[in-house]
């Protein structure tokens, strides 16, 4: 068998939408598997929808997810050039083959005359569709002498070229996700493959010749392709190329967190969630949100797409990019679509969260300190992120969840005060204090076992007691192990602390 080879054939129309990356990644995941290759190329044909800055915004999608090109834009090959609009001159050619073998034919109809046909059928109810019963009557070379065809192509009359549909055939494709699906082709249209007013080929065309001309193997891509693969495969027996074909599997839609519909851009704005990888600055001036930015680790991001579609039919979640290369499968991709969970996408960034190595992420935290105005060593910084990342998804809610770690607290927390600053507690916390003042080992373990014995040898409530510490501390009754923010913050502080906790809210 030949080597495994699947491309990722976005257009550069805007920002990537997550489902874009999800075929990229299915993509990646199904090649690494095979030991193959995996290709970016750059459909730009269609120069009205044209971005500038998408493509570049694709190259970095693509990077931060940890998804290596192994062949194509940025990175060139020995198909190059892989931007479509740099293989203008090598599609006329395969048009023309099609014109001659009797696939296709010439068509010159005027826009105008075309939406006349819309307009009139739409009077009658019907929607015209240029096909089998209405090409023979219309502006083509099918009809026209071909001197005439020649008369006109010559004096620069616009054309375009279109696929000649069989009438009434039924083409059998092997999808494999969805397995066999039949399509007559009296359903479907004249498909214009090229167009001289531009002289570029549609998606249509240019697509089916990369492919073949790349060597692709296998095209997985979006459930929104499926209607064109009659097309597709109808192209390959044309061209003659039936035998290198590559085979097909066309994803599931990413659905709304209802489950019903597509998951728009739309929804993520009214949900307060990305729908894109990287934030998108729109030329209108419009910002939209990104995972990136939103401070998601680019693994978890990963890691939930993946299972958006696909499952590994074990209990497992929690998947590393060779994990997933490894239990990958297009067979357990379902057909129907998946529906996109914003809870689940916190949830998985959580659990890389709790997973991170501490140091990595107390380097994360310098930059947010030093906003505050704070100055910390690496060290100090790996070690507040380690008492506090099993409370937080993001990075970006490390100085809320720690900043009494650095700062003492200016305010008490009302409720926290009313609730345990009462009755005997301030005496027992003073009491505390005082045998806290004379120990020197301020190891969370020692000061651990010493406030434990006070408290158990004088039977005094556990809760409350450790609240009102916990408050005289913190300012609120918020945080990790008391005794490790102790040991944090040291001896002087934590006395200096429960003085003005007791000098502020009484004794
Ligand atoms: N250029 C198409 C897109 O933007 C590619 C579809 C395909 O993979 O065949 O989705």
């Amino acid at each position: 068998m030949s080597k495994v080879r699947v491309r990722f054939a976005p257009s550069p129309t805007g920002p990537l939408h997550i489902g874009g990356v999800r075929t990229a990644l299915y993509n990646y995941l199904f090649a690494r598997q095979a030991g193959g290759d995996f290709i970016l190329r750059i459909e730009d044909t269609d120069s009205q929808r044209f971005v500038p800055g998408a493509e570049e915004y694709i190259l970095e999608s693509l990077k931060w997810c940890g998804i290596k090109v192994d062949e194509g834009v940025g990175v060139g090959g020995p198909h190059a050039p892989y931007r479509q609009s740099e293989r203008k001159d090598i599609y006329l050619h395969y048009a023309l083959q099609l014109v001659e073998s009797g696939n296709a034919y010439y068509a010159f109809d005027s826009a105008e005359s075309l939406n006349e046909l819309r307009t009139a059928a739409e009077k009658v109810g019907e929607t015209f569709a240029y096909n089998y019963k209405v090409r023979g009557q219309l502006e083509t070379s099918l009809r026209l002498p071909a001197e005439e065809v020649r008369a006109r192509i010559d004096r620069g009359d616009q054309w375009v070229i279109r696929f000649m549909m069989p009438e009434n055939e039924e083409v059998a494709m092997d999808d494999m996700i969805r397995g066999e699906v039949k399509v007559n082709t009296s359903t479907l249209d004249d498909k214009v493959l090229y167009k001289s007013s531009d002289e570029l080929p549609t998606y249509h065309l240019a697509n089916i010749v990369d492919d073949h001309l790349m060597e692709i193997t296998h095209v997985i891509r979006g459930e929104e392709w499926l209607p064109s693969l009659p097309l597709h495969y109808l192209l390959y027996r044309a061209f003659g190329w039936t035998d290198t074909q590559p085979r097909f599997a066309h994803l599931p839609l990413l659905l709304k967190p209802t489950g019903q519909g597509k998951l728009s851009k739309r929804d993520g704005d009214k949900m307060g969630f990305p729908v894109f990888p990287l934030e998108w600055h729109g030329s209108d001036g419009e910002v939209s949100r990104g995972y990136r930015e939103d401070g998601y680790f680019p693994e978890a991001f990963v890691n939930m797409l993946a299972l958006l579609g696909w499952n590994p039919g074990t209990e497992q979640e929690i998947f590393s990019m060779d994990e997933l290369i490894e239990s990958f499968s297009l067979e357990r991709v379902g057909k129907s679509g998946a529906r996109f969970s914003p809870d689940k996408a916190l949830w998985f960034n959580a659990q890389y969260m709790h997973a991170r190595n501490d140091e990595e992420l107390g380097r994360a935290f310098l930059p947010i300190l030093e906003k505050h105005g704070i100055t910390a060593d690496l060290a100090t910084a790996t070690k507040a992120a380690s008492m506090i990342k099993s409370r937080a998804t993001f990075v970006k809610e490390f100085w809320d969840l720690s900043d009494f770690l650095f700062v003492a607290p200016a305010a008490y927390d009302e409720k926290a005060t009313a609730k345990y600053w009462k009755n005997e507690n301030p005496a027992r916390v003073a009491q505390l204090r005082e045998l806290l003042a004379g120990i020197d080992d301020f190891s969370a373990a020692n000061t651990n076992t010493i406030v434990h014995d006070l408290i158990t040898a004088n039977e005094w409530p556990m809760g409350q007691v450790m609240n009102s510490f916990r408050l005289a501390v913190v300012g609120a009754s918020k945080g990790p192990d008391m005794f490790q923010i102790c040991e944090f913050i040291g001896k002087n502080e934590t006395l200096a602390r429960i003085d003005k906790a007791l000098d502020t809210l009484g004794r």
